[in-house]
């Protein structure tokens, strides 16, 4: 047997790594397994939010100076770009912590570098690794888990009596014990791409997402990378492929060879690392995160915001809630179905009135005429500019986007 423990995370990227650290933070024994051997690359945007700062700065705040320096590494990002389905475009900075104002709001680093930073933290004399260990079936004994795996090719098992599941999209324990099946309405198909010398990007690094027509309620995105690259990609949800059989690759490639807003700035661009693809699983429902033995955290337990695609920080404030539970239930020694739903409980109280508004606005910025107006609109006000901003870190201020009120003082123009 590989080991036999109390708590076992799988899975070493931003979910399962901050689980670790957090878990260190509070002096924890734990295993940590993860099947590749790092650093490992994970496709996605590389967008790094602000709630990732949130979560390092809670870990350690000089970790966000250390990235700040790294500037081969890290991008700091200042803002984001909005363009409406009809190309008018509007730039809204994010709002920056006033007693910190120096410190960058949010990051963009290839994830090869990101992941890597986040697991040369881990402690190792509180978490044993193991890397190239998969995790192939899990199975209920008693009161445990018998983990199956696969270290270098050969068959071994293992032991725990808790496992935080942080393996990703396919997690095998959601797959297994919570009966997690892709659903295709709650779940986005995602391409990205790295390009070299795309022009016009934002002075102050700016994310861009171009609403395009054919990608709503997903979109086409440029984010800038450090050394004059920039990761682009589309991503669209699961159901609309398979009802309009689209292609995604395609509407990738035209946009940027044909999209009067995109391609000119792709005139002397460069692809330096091929299209490739993954999915996201949403959080645009409520899924059972727990059962006897176990916690999903992460995609494996569908967070992904449903609006902006954002996972990392879900992934990783989900990972902090688990972390944070795991000294009571290990103090009562109980990992019951029962025992465990306090942490679906403080998850969804934490996150759902954020992932339920952004799914309302998923299906908003289906109606095209409304995203343009509405784009319009903040273009030619400044007041709801500084409205638009504060809606990045203020949920209240967010939550107004449901009210049909708010359209109609839009049109009204008060
Ligand atoms: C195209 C695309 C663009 C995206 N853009 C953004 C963005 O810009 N910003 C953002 O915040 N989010 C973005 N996301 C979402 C983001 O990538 C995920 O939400 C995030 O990676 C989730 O982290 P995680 O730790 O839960 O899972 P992962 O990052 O997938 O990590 C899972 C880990 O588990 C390991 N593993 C998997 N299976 C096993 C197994 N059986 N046994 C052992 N180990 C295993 C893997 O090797 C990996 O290290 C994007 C996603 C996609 C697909």
């Amino acid at each position: 047997m590989l080991f036999d423990t109390d708590i076992a995370i799988v899975g070493a990227g931003p979910a399962g790594s901050t689980a670790s650290l957090f878990l260190a933070k509070q002096n924890i024994a734990h295993v940590i397994i993860d099947k590749a051997e790092f650093p490992r690359d994970k496709i996605c945007g590389d967008g790094l939010s602000g709630k990732v700062v949130g979560v390092l700065e809670e870990l350690n705040p000089k970790w966000i100076e250390e990235m700040q320096a790294d500037e081969a590494h890290f991008l700091d990002s200042w803002g984001v770009r909005f363009v409406a389905p009809n190309g008018e475009a509007i730039d809204l900075p994010f709002r920056i912590n006033q007693s910190l104002p120096e410190r960058a709001p949010g990051f963009i680093s290839k994830r090869i570098h990101f992941d890597q930073f986040l697991f040369s933290k881990i402690d190792h004399s509180i978490a044993k690794v193991f890397l190239r260990t998969e995790l192939k079936k899990v199975e209920r004994e008693g009161q445990a888990l018998i983990l199956h795996l696969t270290q270098n090719g050969k068959a071994l098992t293992a032991r725990t009596r808790l496992l935080v599941a942080a393996e990703g999209d396919r997690s095998v324990v959601a797959r297994q014990l919570a009966g997690y099946r892709m659903q295709r309405p709650y779940y986005y198909a995602g391409l990205r791409a790295y390009y070299e010398n795309v022009a016009d990007l934002h002075p102050q690094n700016f994310i861009e997402l171009h609403f395009l027509e054919e990608c709503l309620p997903g979109y086409f995105w440029i984010f800038p990378l450090p050394n004059n690259q920039a990761n682009v990609g589309v991503g669209i949800l699961s159901s609309d492929i398979k009802k309009r059989k689209l292609n995604i690759k395609k509407i990738m490639l035209s946009a940027i060879e044909n999209n009067p807003t995109i391609k000119e700035r792709f005139k002397n661009a460069r692809m330096i690392d091929p299209i490739k693809g993954w999915g996201l699983p949403l959080g645009t429902v409520k899924h059972p995160l727990s059962g006897d033995n176990y916690l999903l955290v992460g995609d494996a337990g569908s967070l992904i915001d449903p609006f902006t695609g954002e996972g990392i920080g879900n992934a990783m404030f989900s990972a902090r809630i688990a972390a944070r539970l795991i000294p009571q239930f290990l103090e009562a020694g109980d990992f019951s179905a029962r025992a465990l739903k306090r942490y679906d409980a403080e998850v969804y109280d934490r996150m759902w009135s954020e992932l339920s508004l952004s799914a309302t606005l998923q299906k908003l910025v289906r109606i095209r005429w409304l995203f343009n107006f509405v784009i319009k609109r903040i273009n030619s006000n400044p007041h709801l500019q500084e409205t638009f901003s504060t809606m990045f870190n203020d949920l209240d201020n967010r939550a107004k986007l449901r009210s049909p009120l708010f359209y109609l003082r839009l049109l009204l123009n008060l």
